[in-house]
Formats: structure tokens, sequence, C-alpha cells
């Protein structure tokens, strides 16, 4: 005789709908370590052979500008090669992208959570006003690449 409980059921439901969660968290941080040692090995091809002082010379001028601009760009550490990376951001929409000029590291909002608090910046630092007489943003713009 087959007797399933309501509760046994539904228990189920949930560890399994629990461990898809999981599954994905892990995938994606496993995601964000590979482009870590990716971008990693990229700095080092690029920038290893260089004298200390002569490479800090190129990274300050590589760095010095952010090349993904939103309606607010924030420096932050790059947290693949430590140079100056930035974060950009709208305050309205959940477009925020980390770029890093020196290791070439890109980073969406879907990665961004395993590389700690790189946003935080660019989410909090924010005046409403600059907003109010701007036409509404096209989100496809961030998300559809
Ligand atoms: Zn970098």
């Amino acid at each position: 005789m087959l007797k399933v409980h309501p509760n046994g059921y539904w228990g189920l439901y949930r560890v399994l709908h629990d461990n898809l969660v999981d599954e994905q968290v892990r995938e994606e941080r496993v995601a964000a370590e590979a482009l870590l040692v990716k971008t990693r090995s990229m700095f080092e091809r690029h920038f290893g052979h260089m004298a200390r002082k002569e490479r800090d010379v190129v990274l300050a001028a590589t760095t010095s500008q952010p090349m993904i601009t939103m309606s607010r760009e924030v420096p932050k550490q790059c947290p693949a090669c430590g140079s100056q990376g930035w974060v950009a951001g709208e305050a309205n929409v959940e477009g925020i992208a980390v770029h890093c000029a020196a290791c070439d590291l890109e980073v969406d909002s879907k990665l961004l959570f395993h590389l700690g608090d790189l946003d935080e910046d660019v989410v909090l630092d924010d005046d409403p006003h600059h907003y109010v007489d701007e036409p509404p943003v096209d989100e496809d713009i961030y998300k559809g690449r």
C-alpha cells in the first residue's frame, strides 16, 4: 500500500528545490573562480615581464578611466589582479558591472555576489535627484549581451 503524507511530499520538494539552488550557486562560484584564474594569467602575460616601476606607470595609464560607463562609476580594487578596476552601476535597475582594464576582468551582477562587496559603493552612494529628469532606461542595454 502506497502512503504519501502531504508534508512528506512538500518536504521532499523543498529539499529538491534547495539542492537546485545550491547547485546553481556552486556553479556560479566555480565560474567566478575560473574567471579570476583566467584574468590573473592574462595579467601575468601582459605585465609579468615588466619591471615594477614600468608596470606601475603603464597600469596607472591603463586603468585611469572606466571602460564601462553607466550613470555612476566608482574605482575599486580589482579582485583578480589588485589593480584599479571600475564598478559601474545604475541606481534604478540591476545593472552593475565590474571591469578591470589591466587584466580584462569583466563581471556582471550575477557573478559579482561571489567576488565580495564590490557593488556597495555604487548602490549606496547615490543621489536620487540626478535621475528625476532622465527618460526611462532600457534595461536590455545592460542585460542583453
Ligand atoms: Zn584586474
